[in-house]
């Protein structure tokens, strides 16, 4: 069978791609410009296990701007037929010069557009799309209900239009607004129109793991670490030292790794269509992180040579960092039962995530 995956070159995409291609997929990924393309196929042929092991095909399509209609009609029609696609192509950064333009738009109109393509023109094999939405599409913060589950939507008052297209906005509820009003967009699209095929969404939270494969190419320059990854970096470079930073407003993980086996799962299982999930590990707090990435250094420290990362390794967590913990006493919780039991969802702990993530950045020279 033949997957569409739209923003190829990103961190929580690079691995669904893996994972697809473990599964034996065919894989049309998308990206900005012909050079994303390229490396993210050089960055498959540098893995053969992924790839010749079972011998699927990956090819890419440059979709230059996801918020212009039509935009995905032409790799949709030279791809036929397609049975999936995964559309995890969105803004997921927290400063905007635009929010409209920069943000909300793409994420919304991308969406929109993908699904009327999608309808147009691959209706007669397409089975299922899954939408990459976002944890954002389920808090309401400040105002936190007791426990979240996937029954739950930000409230208008808090999370509306006016309040994210704003130019003074703070980025991150242009970006909380932008997936709450893609998502919605979805649902209705799918509520209005007579489909032969369904659609999912993954709401996973805050995102930790190892850096995209595709990054890891020789002379790909500079890169910036994506977003959700950015605080085990700074951890890591030494931009902690004097103080941890608060944790809040995000308390909830979930390893990237997971996020791309509940995306495949959502995709073929058939009780999936239809659903949300909420896909969340556990909690963090950024004292925990110190505490393992400190712990790491610590029992290097002491001569105990090792690599990083080892699974089932125990890190001693650095009890000063334990010490000061900002986690609060009063918070709420999550429901993530339904990502366990329709999806079979089993969550890394927040150690081998984030020791994972630590050996991922080091291998790509940050913080040596
Ligand atoms: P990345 O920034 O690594 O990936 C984002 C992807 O979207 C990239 O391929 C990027 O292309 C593409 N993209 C962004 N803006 C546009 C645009 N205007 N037009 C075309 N393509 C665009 O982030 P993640 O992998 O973390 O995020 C992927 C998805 O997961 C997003 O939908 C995000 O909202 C969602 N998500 C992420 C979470 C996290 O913690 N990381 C948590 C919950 C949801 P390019 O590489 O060219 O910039």
């Amino acid at each position: 069978s033949k997957v569409l995956l739209t923003g190829g070159t990103g961190f929580i995409a690079s691995h669904i791609l893996d994972h697809l291609l473990e599964c034996g997929f065919d894989v049309v990924v998308t990206a900005r410009s012909q050079a994303k393309g390229e490396r993210i196929l050089a960055s498959i042929a540098t893995s053969p296990n992924v790839v010749n092991s079972v011998g699927c095909k990956v090819t890419y399509a440059v979709v230059e701007n996801i918020a212009e209609d039509g935009a995905f009609d032409e790799v949709i029609k030279t791809n036929l037929p397609l049975h999936y696609c995964i559309h995890t192509a969105s803004p997921c950064q927290f400063s905007f010069l635009d929010p409209v333009n920069d943000c909300l738009l793409p994420a919304i109109n991308g969406t929109v557009s993908l699904l009327s393509s999608l309808q147009e023109y691959a209706s007669s094999s397409l089975l299922r799309a899954v939408l990459t939405s976002s944890s954002a599409a389920i808090l309401n913060p400040p105002n936190h209900r007791p426990v979240y589950d996937e029954s739950s939507w930000p409230d208008d008052q808090t999370l509306n239009w006016d309040l994210a297209a704003d130019p003074n906005a703070p980025g991150d509820t242009t970006y909380r607004a932008s997936k709450k009003f893609a998502e919605q967009a979805a649902w209705e699209f799918v509520e209005g129109n007579e489909l032969s095929w369904d659609l999912a969404t993954i709401n996973n939270t805050y995102t930790f793991g190892p850096l995209p494969r595709s990054l890891d190419v020789k002379n790909a320059g500079e890169f910036k670490v994506n977003t959700s990854n950015e605080r085990i970096a700074d951890c890591l470079t030494g931009k902690w030292s004097q103080e941890i930073p608060r944790t809040a407003p995000v308390f909830t993980f979930v390893d990237v790794r997971d996020v791309a086996v509940a995306h495949v799962r959502a995709m073929t299982r058939p009780k999936a269509g239809g659903k949300r999930f909420y896909v969340v590990g556990g909690f963090f707090s950024n004292a925990q992180i110190a505490g393992v990435v400190h712990g790491l250094g610590r029992a290097k420290h002491q001569g105990r040579e090792r690599e990083v990362g080892n699974k089932g390794e125990e890190v001693e967590m650095c009890q000063e960092c334990v010490n000061w913990d900002d986690f609060p006493e009063n918070h709420w919780r999550f429901n993530n039962a339904r990502s366990k039991n329709v999806l079979g969802l089993e969550y890394r702990s927040l150690e081998e995530s984030v020791v994972d993530t630590v050996r991922s950045l080091r291998e790509m020279g940050v913080g040596k």
